[in-house]
């Protein structure tokens, strides 16, 4: 579903990705961790084309990123993107966040895309939000007001860049939740997080990047209990 080959991109000399293969097949869940600096936001952006790259190919569903256009609108809607930042519209309620690409893009009515945005705002958890300005929400409640806003536009995958990193901890573990109940759903989901457990829970396969590089590509539990590399075996050691 999510196919990258042969990836490399630079900022000026600094080379971030190094010949980046990676794979997310329909339905599975990838989990990439790696310390601060490897390049796995800019893995995220680049499969989003929010970050042009050097050379390679990255597909999703099948079909080549373009460039730009219409067809690169077309593509972005079907990659829905999480962010540690929530960036929800202020000046609009929950519901209005949840509505509006909808029916800009995918030209919606508004009363339809009402129904569908209260339907997904129930799925995670914050129905009962939806009339309320983002700056009334918890954080852990954002969160989940930009992962509906994200589901709105019926992605075929779902990125998401260290999603909880900017929670207060009690509120990491109702959106940790929220993905894990998206994963039993069969998303296509690529994850970029340091939260182990769900590592160890959700994903099929844990992605272990290092200084631009991609060390280790296996289950979680191969990860875990017999890390290959030294360069795993020194950030687990560090972080678990
Ligand atoms: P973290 O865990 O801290 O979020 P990361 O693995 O997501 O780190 P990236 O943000 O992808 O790492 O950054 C990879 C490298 O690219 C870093 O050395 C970073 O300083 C550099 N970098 C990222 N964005 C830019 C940019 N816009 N211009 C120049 N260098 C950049
Ligand atoms: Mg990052």
């Amino acid at each position: 579903m999510i196919r990258a080959a042969g990836v490399n991109k630079f900022f000026g000399d600094l080379h971030v990705l190094k010949d980046i293969n990676i794979e997310v097949p329909r339905g599975q869940v990838v989990v990439v961790l790696g310390p601060s600096g490897s390049g796995k936001s800019t893995l995220c952006r680049a499969i989003n084309r929010l970050e042009p790259i050097n050379s390679g190919e990255i597909a999703v569903d099948g079909k080549p990123l373009p460039a730009e256009g219409k067809a690169l609108a077309a593509l972005r809607a079907d990659v829905g993107m999480v962010f540690q930042s929530f960036n929800l519209f202020a000046h609009k309620s929950i519901v209005e966040n949840v509505m509006l690409a909808p029916v800009k893009v995918r030209k919606l009515s508004s009363a339809e895309a009402r129904k569908n945005a209260m339907e997904l705002l129930d799925r995670v958890g914050i129905a009962n939000q939806a009339q309320k300005y983002p700056a009334q929400l918890s954080g852990g409640q954002q969160q989940r007001a930009a992962i509906a806003r994200a589901l709105a536009m019926k992605p075929k995958v779902m990125l998401f860049d260290e999603p909880t990193s900017a929670l207060d901890p009690e509120m990491v573990q109702e959106v940790l939740d929220t993905m894990t109940g998206l994963a039993a759903d069969g998303m296509t989901m690529l994850v970029v997080t340091h939260e182990m457990g769900f590592a160890r829970r959700a994903a099929h396969r844990v992605v272990f990047m290092s200084d631009g590089e991609i060390v280790e590509d296996a289950t979680p539990d191969d990860f875990f209990t017999k890390p290959k590399s030294d360069r795993a075996k020194d950030f687990l050691g560090k972080i678990l």
